[in-house]
């Protein structure tokens, strides 16, 4: 029996190497061609979703206008310290999942598709620009053994060629997720800094995740600015 103990494991091996990609939203099988895990069906649905380049959006923080003109009701009382943010998508539906699929479930073979929908509205919106991304609390790589901005900046240098400047700091604190609003930006506020000796790029772009209250963006551009940048935009997968 030991003798066939073996063969059956190196078996199963072998078949795992051949077992269909599942999709990460659905869960249906992705045909071995695909780049990331997503079926042709929720890949047309997250892109659909997304509102585009063109279409009108608050001038600040980028979520869709309905009714409202130039800025929306929300922005209009804020004080962000960007000047403007650009969510790809809504954090609802499709893209939702797929969203928490990468950041919750670790999905990281989706880093590529979000970088590849983000090249594209950074090569429209903000050609030529750096990107920084919004760093990690202290110790999450270590506890997590991966963070979703850094896998999907890597993805942006790799296959888009963008230039991705990793010069902010970020000191411990709270997490953000436990928090409303007002809380969230008073536990943001001095926590975040340019490494010591750094300058920031003039025109950089900053890149989270999820956008929420924009309480950590804000406390990033600041930092940038304080650094040296004249203008900060910024660019969110989704907006929540
Ligand atoms: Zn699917
Ligand atoms: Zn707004």
């Amino acid at each position: 029996m030991e003798t066939l103990a073996i063969p059956g494991r190196i078996l199963l091996g072998a078949l795992s190497l051949v077992a269909p990609m599942r999709c990460a939203v659905c869960g249906q099988a992705v045909g071995r061609a695909s780049r990331w895990p997503l079926c042709g069906r929720c890949e047309a649905s997250i892109i659909d979703s997304s509102p585009g380049v063109a279409a009108p959006r608050c001038r600040v923080c980028g979520k869709p206008l309905i009714s409202e003109r130039g800025t929306c009701m929300r922005c209009r009382d804020s004080d962000f310290g960007f000047d403007s943010a650009f969510p790809l998508f809504q954090y609802s539906g499709d893209a939702r999942a797929a969203v928490l699929a990468y950041k919750s479930a670790g999905r990281r073979s989706l880093a590529p598709f979000f970088a590849t929908v983000l090249a594209e509205a950074l090569a429209s919106r903000f050609p030529g620009r750096p990107v920084v991304p919004v760093p990690p609390r202290p110790g999450k790589l270590r506890r997590k053994g991966w963070d979703q901005v850094e896998d999907i900046v890597r993805s942006l240098e790799r296959r888009h060629g963008v230039e991705a400047s990793r010069i902010l700091v970020r000191a411990d604190g709270t997490e953000q997720k436990a928090l409303g609003l007002q809380g969230r930006a008073a536990n943001m506020r001095g926590k975040i800094r340019v490494a010591e000796g750094l300058a920031s790029p003039e025109y950089p772009v900053l890149l989270d995740d999820v956008l929420t209250t924009g309480a950590t963006l804000s406390e990033c551009a600041a930092a940038l600015r304080r650094a040296g940048a004249i203008r900060v935009d910024a660019v969110a997968i989704a907006a929540d």
